[in-house]
């Protein structure tokens, strides 16, 4: 390795992959350290259940990859990655045995809600119809749009909680229910705002772009990401878990791809104490629960909307999933979890021998769970599904304490890189005019904590390597200076 470095990245998430592709194509010499022995943070496969079984450990549906600006400009085809489009993007089972579809057509998804489906025109149309022009405002620090009336046309709607919206526009079970399920993607109590900022954003971005799988499995997406970085001139190295940037390779600057909570203690002390304090009152989300299947064949859904699916929402009516979804912060967990659930190998049958199939679902538990939902969470499947439990050939269980030991970044299970609410969406980790800097100008944020946040889109890694930029010609890391303003 050639020094002394330009940048020094810690952790090979999106975001990091995406702050050293972002460095990388403006010339700079750039590092990336791995803790893990493979590369990818929540982007990754691995062999979790029984021989050819291929599992996605994190990550497995992409809305966001091609709806922003950063990720669907890079050579990704070039670089192996293709892209699955399941039929219906999502599927939402009712008891009655029909099931609410969001499906690529703002139209046919508008026809299918019946007499919802005009609200639901009204709603989305306009705003899907300029999905890109609306991301590239949306996804990233807040700043003045350059699309004002957009973005207003958005922002309304988007700062109502997930109920408040559901309940205003629409009427059916099923269109309260399925709008129910999009926002439970906020990880935030329904009623609690701005929840439908995210179902709106995972909505447009859907009718733009689709919500598409990767064939093979997610690693081959961060194996794409990283084979452009090294054709770039970047180098990776993966097992070395950092514990102080003081470790790290001489850098211009070092951009950590952690959670506040590891800024602090891989670089706490080269920071000021008050940013230091700051730092440590970021608050983290309710954790997952995740479950992998190896299934001897389809899940058996009743409602066969959900057979072209890739994701599946199981969890019933509007009531159901805010009783779910609200519980975790109010440190308990129900019988009747809202399942977040990926069926990757109805339309990618290289996942898994012929005829089977993998299957994974997660709900969201109070953070730092120690419970067991795998029961809870196989009974709401079955609910919809009957015949589900009896195909189950193997399980991999992994509670939040698990999800952390795999990736730091996720405390107490938390998979969204911290709440997402009104007070930390925009501000994230702490209020500063640009969140990816910290006060001393050799140490840069890029994580998920930073916004827009959770999802796999790499627009934190995108925006902390244009700070950084700034500094690099001649920004040594510096000893901490006061914090100023
Ligand atoms: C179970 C689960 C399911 C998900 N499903 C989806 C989905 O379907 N679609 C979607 O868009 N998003 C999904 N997400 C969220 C998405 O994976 C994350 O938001 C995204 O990966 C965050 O990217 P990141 O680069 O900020 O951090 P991460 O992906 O967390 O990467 C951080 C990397 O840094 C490394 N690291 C941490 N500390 C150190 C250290 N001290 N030294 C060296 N290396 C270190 C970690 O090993 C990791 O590789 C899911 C997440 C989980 C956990």
């Amino acid at each position: 390795m050639s020094l002394p470095l330009d940048a020094v990245v810690v952790g090979s998430g999106p975001n990091g992959l995406a702050a050293g592709i972002a460095l990388a194509e403006r010339g700079c010499s750039v590092h990336i350290v791995e803790g893990h022995p493979t590369i990818g943070g929540g982007v990754r496969s691995a062999l979790l259940t029984l021989p050819g079984f291929a599992h996605d450990v994190c990550s497995s549906v992409y809305p966001m990859v091609l709806a922003t600006p950063f990720f669907r400009t890079l050579p990704l085809a070039k670089h192996g990655v293709e892209w699955v489009h399941p039929p219906n993007l999502v599927a939402h089972p009712l008891d009655d045995g029909t099931a609410a579809v969001l499906r690529k057509s703002v139209e046919e998804t508008a026809e299918s809600l019946g007499e919802d489906g005009k609200a639901y025109r009204r709603l989305i149309g306009p705003l899907a119809a300029k999905s890109d022009a609306l991301m590239a405002d949306l996804v990233g620090p807040f700043r003045l749009p350059r699309h004002p009336f957009l973005a207003l046309k958005f922002g309304l709607p988007a700062l109502r909680s997930g109920r408040g919206l559901a309940e205003a526009y629409f009427r059916t079970t099923a269109g309260r229910a399925l709008w129910a399920g999009l926002a439970a993607h906020a990880v935030l109590p329904l009623e609690r705002r701005p929840g439908s900022a995210i179902a709106l954003m995972l909505a447009i971005a859907g009718h733009a772009h689709g919500w598409p799988m990767v064939r093979g499995g997610a690693q081959n997406l961060a194996d794409a990401l990283a084979a452009h970085f090294r054709s770039l001139g970047g180098t990776i190295e993966t097992g070395r878990w950092i514990k102080s940037i003081d470790d790290l390779p001489p850098a211009k600057v070092v951009l950590l791809d952690v959670s506040p909570r590891q800024v602090i203690a891989l670089a706490g002390h080269r920071l000021p104490r008050g940013y230091v304090r700051r730092l440590g009152k970021y608050r983290h989300g309710p954790g997952a629960f995740k479950v992998d299947w190896a299934l001897a064949g389809p899940i058996p859904w009743t409602a066969q909307e959900c057979l072209s699916a890739g994701t599946v929402h199981v969890g019933g009516t509007l009531e159901e999933i805010a009783d779910a979804e609200r519980a975790p912060f109010e440190g308990r967990h129900v019988e009747q979890p809202f399942v977040l659930l990926v069926q990757p190998s109805l339309f990618d049958p290289s996942r898994a021998p012929a005829g089977q199939h993998t299957a994974w679902g997660y709900c969201h538990v109070p953070n730092g769970f120690t419970g067991n939902m795998t029961e809870a969470m196989e009974r709401q499947i079955e609910r919809f599904a009957r015949g589900f439990r009896d195909l189950i050939l193997a399980r991999r269980v992994s509670d939040p304490a698990a999800i952390e030991r795999y990736n730091p970044n996720c405390v107490g299970g938390d998979i969204s890189g911290g709440v997402t609410d009104l007070g930390q969406i925009f501000t994230r980790p702490v209020a500063r005019w640009n969140p990816y800097t910290t006060p001393n100008p050799g140490v840069f944020i890029c994580s998920s904590s930073t916004p827009p946040g959770g999802g796999v889109h790499g627009m934190c890694g995108y925006f902390a390597a244009q700070a950084a930029l700034k500094r690099i010609p001649a920004a040594p890391i510096t000893e901490a200076r006061p914090e100023r303003g």
